[in-house]
């Protein structure tokens, strides 16, 4: 049996999707769902309290890895920050939580095996494709709508950055779960599981596959988006497609997780020579949000710059605006993470850094660019901006 190397330090705006219910509320409406979405032959409404993970695939070694859209189930009852309740997003993410619980249920026939295949190995499978398999990892949205874009953005931020052919960036997409021999393979090759026991699995997985409409086609299964040390960057169509759902501009969103993802590769590029105020990733709440906060103002500076992104700040604010609701709403502990004002003035730090240099269109080093950020940082921490400004 293969070990997984990889390990996932939940350094960034990582989001943790609740797979039961966030409130009383959502839980009403999964008990009350409409009869059509409870199939006759189940009497199963919610899911059981108290799942413990199955830990089937053993993740662990040594890889460092930022992950800022973490699709990691949750199967307790633990209730989302009601501070972020009501962000476009949240709302976003709750509507396709509860097609995804809901669509389950309707076809479950209460074997307890289905929720930790279903709700939990297909993740684990589906960042194993994206991470480790590239598998179908060479487009970008449904049918490849977004390939081109995201290449050419590829190829822009290679340009900018001085970083030709070093950062892969693979896509992740809900089809690749409907692939029961990938899904079989991932089974002999990174768990411990039985021939039998995979058989077993392999009839509960084309039973759910075939019997639901959300699964594996709802966005959670494709929500990753994280950089990893060994220079690769995972961005799945969910994260954007639940971005798009708040109404921003998909190509936008696109630009923006790349520009984000891409500021991490630089900081790896330089881990160990740039000089930081604190220790560097080494997985504290001040340390998680001096390097967010870094991969920000990166992200400002480069989809502003007119030789980068040549965005206009309003564009960039857009997206930031709710990239920063993602990360406050998803985290257990948002303690860990940047506020959103912090965020938004690391990114406008960058931005104004970028506009600053318009004149001749310079583009300064990575190191220029790291010493601007950490001569800025008690600034951004004690940001004027208002609430107002980012809670639109
Ligand atoms: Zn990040």
């Amino acid at each position: 049996m293969k070990t997984i190397s990889k390990k996932f330090y939940p350094l960034a705006l990582g989001l943790s999707l609740m797979l039961t219910s966030c409130t009383k509320e959502e839980k009403n409406v999964i008990e009350e769902a409409p009869a059509s979405a409870v199939s006759a032959k189940t009497s199963f409404k919610k899911l059981p309290n108290n799942i413990t993970p199955s830990n089937r695939f053993n993740i662990s070694s040594s890889l460092l890895t930022v992950s800022d859209f973490d699709s990691k189930l949750n199967l307790s009852d633990a209730v989302a920050p009601s501070e972020c309740s009501d962000t476009p997003f949240n709302e976003v993410a709750d509507f396709y939580n509860d097609l995804l619980i809901e669509g389950f249920i309707a076809v479950w026939d209460g074997n307890p095996d289905a929720i930790g295949i279903i709700l939990e190995d297909y993740f684990v499978i589906n960042q194993i494709a994206a991470a480790d398999e590239n598998k179908n990892t060479d487009y970008f949205g449904a049918d490849g709508k977004y390939t081109n874009y995201v290449k050419k953005r590829v190829r822009s931020l290679e340009k900018f950055w001085d970083m030709a052919d070093l950062v892969t960036v693979n896509g992740q997409h809900t089809e690749t779960l409907e692939d029961l021999d990938f899904i079989r393979y991932v089974y002999e090759n990174y768990s411990s599981a039985t021939e039998d026991e995979i058989e077993e699995i392999l009839i509960i997985a084309e039973s759910f596959n075939t019997a639901s409409n959300q699964i594996p086609e709802n966005p959670f299964y494709a929500s990753d988006g994280f950089a990893t040390f060994d220079k690769k960057i995972v961005i799945g169509d969910g994260i954007v497609t639940f971005l798009e759902d708040t109404g921003l501009d998909p190509k936008v969103i696109w630009s923006s997780i790349l520009a984000h993802e891409w500021g991490h590769q630089i900081q790896f590029l330089n881990f160990g020579k740039w000089e930081y105020p604190i220790p560097v990733f080494s997985d504290t709440p001040e340390s998680t949000r001096m390097t967010e906060l870094e991969a920000d103002f990166i992200t400002g500076y480069y989809l502003t710059h007119k030789r980068g992104g040549t965005y206009n700040w309003k564009r960039v604010e857009d997206f930031l605006t709710a990239f920063f609701n993602i990360g406050d709403c998803g985290f257990e502990s948002p303690g860990h993470h940047g506020t959103p004002i912090e965020r938004l003035a690391a990114a406008r730090a960058g931005y104004d850094l970028a506009s600053g240099a318009q004149k001749n269109g310079k583009i300064i080093s990575q190191q220029a660019v790291h010493e601007a950020f950490l001569s800025k940082l008690d600034e951004i921490l004690n940001s004027p901006l208002s609430v107002d400004a980012v809670a639109r």
